[in-house]
C-alpha cells in the first residue's frame, strides 16, 4: 500500500491518501477538499472507494462532504462521533471551518474492518480525544493512522467537549501494547514509530506496566 500525506486546511491536519496495489484508494481525514487533494487522487489512484474519518473534529472532516460528492465514496466514522458531523461538537465555528452539516454513510465499531479494492484496514477504538476516536490499522504493512490520539512525542488534547483524559490514557496503553513495531501516521505533524513512542512519548512513558 502506498501512502501520500497532505496537510490540509487552516489547522494543517494530515490527510492521507492510501492506494492499494490495484490502484483503488481510501482517503483518511480530508480536512478540506483542496485542489491538491483532487489532483493527487486523479494522478495516483484508480478511484476513491472510502472516506475514513479518525474522529469528528472539523479539521479532519471539513472536506468529507465535498469529496463524497466528487467520488461517490461513502463516509465512515465511529458511531460515537457521528453526532459531531452536524453539530457544534465538530468545533467548525471555533476553528473557522465552513462546511454544510452532513451524515456519515457507514458507522464503525471497534474490531470492524474496512476494505477498498483488495486492501483491508482494521478499526481500533481509541477514545479520549473524542469518544469516537479510532485508529485505522493496516496489518499487512504494520502501518497505522492515529488521528489525534497519538502524536510524535505527545498525544491529543482532552479539554474539548466530551474529551476524557482517563480514556485517552487507556487508549495509549492499548496502542503501546500492540504487538510489534508500527509506522504511526498521526493527524498532525510528522510520522513516527510505535517503538520510538514507547521509549520517548511523554504520555506513554507515564503509563503503568
Ligand atoms: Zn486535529
Ligand atoms: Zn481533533
Amino acid at each position: 500500500m502506498q501512502v501520500f500525506k497532505l496537510p490540509l486546511g487552516a489547522l494543517c491536519a494530515n490527510c492521507y491518501v492510501l492506494v492499494g496495489d490495484d490502484g483503488t484508494a481510501a482517503v483518511v481525514d480530508p480536512g478540506a477538499c483542496a485542489a491538491e487533494l483532487v489532483s493527487l487522487i486523479r494522478e495516483k489512484t484508480a478511484g476513491v472507494k472510502k472516506i475514513l474519518l479518525t474522529h469528528g473534529h472539523a479539521d479532519h472532516i471539513g472536506g468529507a462532504p465535498a469529496l463524497r460528492e466528487l467520488t461517490g465514496a461513502p463516509i465512515c466514522i465511529h458511531t460515537l462521533d457521528d453526532a459531531f458531523t452536524d453539530s457544534a461538537l465538530s468545533l467548525a465555528a471555533d476553528c473557522g471551518y465552513d462546511f454544510a452539516p452532513f451524515k456519515a454513510d457507514c458507522l464503525l465499531e471497534n474490531g470492524d474492518t474496512v476494505t477498498f479494492g483488495k486492501t483491508t484496514l482494521r478499526v481500533l477504538h481509541t477514545p479520549g480525544h473524542t469518544p469516537g476516536s479510532i485508529c485505522f490499522l493496516h496489518d499487512a504493512d504494520n502501518v497505522l493512522f492515529s488521528g489525534d490520539t497519538l502524536f510524535c512525542r505527545t498525544a491529543g488534547r482532552t479539554d474539548f467537549p466530551r474529551g476524557s483524559y482517563e480514556d485517552l490514557m487507556r487508549s495509549l496503553e492499548t496502542l503501546r501494547d500492540l504487538p510489534g513495531d508500527w509506522t504511526v501516521n498521526p493527524g498532525h505533524e510528522r510520522a513516527t514509530t510505535l517503538d520510538d513512542e514507547r521509549k520517548r512519548n511523554f504520555f506513554m512513558r507515564r503509563l503503568g506496566k
